[in-house]
């Protein structure tokens, strides 16, 4: 076969995707099988979301839309972030995008150059990399401490003369931790100082546990230096539906909107009508969501520590973050007492191998 394109070859597979393949391979096996992989809530997306897209089809939303989504959702994506997020955004700086990994890629590739450095601050989401890495720059990884999961003065000498972009992620996956003030600050004083975008991902903002999510954008100066990343999948159970957004200065938005002209067009237009009711119809769907999660949550984490095993805060998203010890990729599959095998729970972002990462996702106590 004719060489294939290196800069592909060299970037690894995602490990939460191909587990999460490996398990649905094995249940279509017949095995019973726990995957513990994928993020992705159990619940089924909320009616009045489902019916605003239906209803849509039914009105004949099956045309081309704007390539940066259709108004009514870049309008009340909008509002929500002026209303909710503490700092104000005209409709004409948002994007929608097909998931909020969709918009990731897209803002690295709109602002990042060959050569380019992007800072991503470990335990991290296993795509970040490797949207750095496909936009032609490089990774540069900071640990956080174990203890606390914040940033701390460390921070500033991770900072070289070709970081670009610090990307924040909080609440995190897979730690769960929510950055205090005192972190975001940090990070802005270092993005102000160097002249470095901060990429903000916070699809996890209402899975939270008694702590509050703020925006890096917020504050001071920033805004004009941040790319914020959101979406529906998570909140609103709507993983399938591949509708995401960011928010960030015209100018970005702008770059970001041609590599969406050239490759997607834009996200399905009749699935925008239902991110349109998820944001503009009653969030008590969210609230209980968020509930169970919680309920769950308070169960797994003490008993995981009750067994002996350190685990990350958990203050936010779904997932237990534990220090088992040993190389979690090593582990093709587990088997259970009663029979059930399980595919591996994914690391997620070097140097974290000895941890798993796990989903939270099984029902019941
Ligand atoms: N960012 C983080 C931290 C995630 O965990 C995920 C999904 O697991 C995403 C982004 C992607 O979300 P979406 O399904 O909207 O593309």
């Amino acid at each position: 076969m004719r060489s294939l394109s290196e800069k592909i070859a060299g970037i690894p597979p995602s490990a939460t995707i191909e587990i999460s393949n490996a398990a649905k391979r094995m249940a279509q096996e017949g095995i019973d099988v726990i995957s513990l992989s994928i993020g992705e809530p159990d619940f089924d997306t909320p009616e009045h979301i489902k019916n605003a897209c239906i209803d849509a089809l039914r009105r004949g939303e099956t045309h081309y839309a704007p390539s940066a989504g259709i108004p009514e959702l870049t309008g009340a994506i909008a509002e929500k972030i002026t209303r909710e997020n503490g700092f104000s955004v005209k409709q004409d700086e948002v994007i929608v995008t097909c998931g909020a990994k969709d918009a990731i890629y897209e803002a690295m590739e709109a602002v990042l150059n060959p050569g380019d450095e992007v800072l991503i601050l470990d335990p991290s989401w296993v795509s970040y990399e490797p949207c750095a890495r496909i936009a032609g720059a490089s990774a540069r990884h900071h640990t956080l401490s174990p203890a606390t999961f914040q940033v701390d003065d460390t921070l500033l000498s991770a900072v070289g003369p070709r970081t670009r972009m610090i990307v924040v992620n909080s609440p995190s996956n897979p730690s769960g931790a929510v950055l205090n003030m005192d972190s975001l600050r940090l990070i802005a004083d270092v993005c102000r100082d160097h002249d470095i975008f901060a990429l903000s991902d916070e699809i996890y903002e209402k899975l939270v546990y008694g702590k509050t999510p703020v925006s890096i954008a917020s504050l001071p100066d920033m805004a004009e230096r941040t790319i914020t990343v959101n979406g529906f999948s998570k909140a609103y159970a709507m993983t399938g539906w591949r509708i995401g957004y960011a928010v960030a200065p015209r100018p970005v938005i702008r770059q970001m909107e041609k590599v969406q002209q050239h490759t997607i067009s834009h996200p399905t237009t009749f699935a925008m009508f239902g991110a349109v009711a998820a944001l503009e119809g009653s969030q008590e769907c969210v609230e209980s969501m968020r509930r169970e999660f919680e309920r769950r949550r308070d169960y797994i984490i003490p008993a995981l520590r009750d067994l002996g095993y350190a685990t990350a805060p958990a203050d936010g998203a779904f997932y237990a973050y534990v220090d088992v010890g040993g190389d979690d990729m090593a582990t093709p599959t587990w088997r259970s007492p009663r029979g059930r095998r399980s595919a591996p729970p994914a690391g997620s972002g070097s140097p974290t191998r000895r941890r798993w990462r796990t989903s939270k996702r099984p029902s019941g106590g």
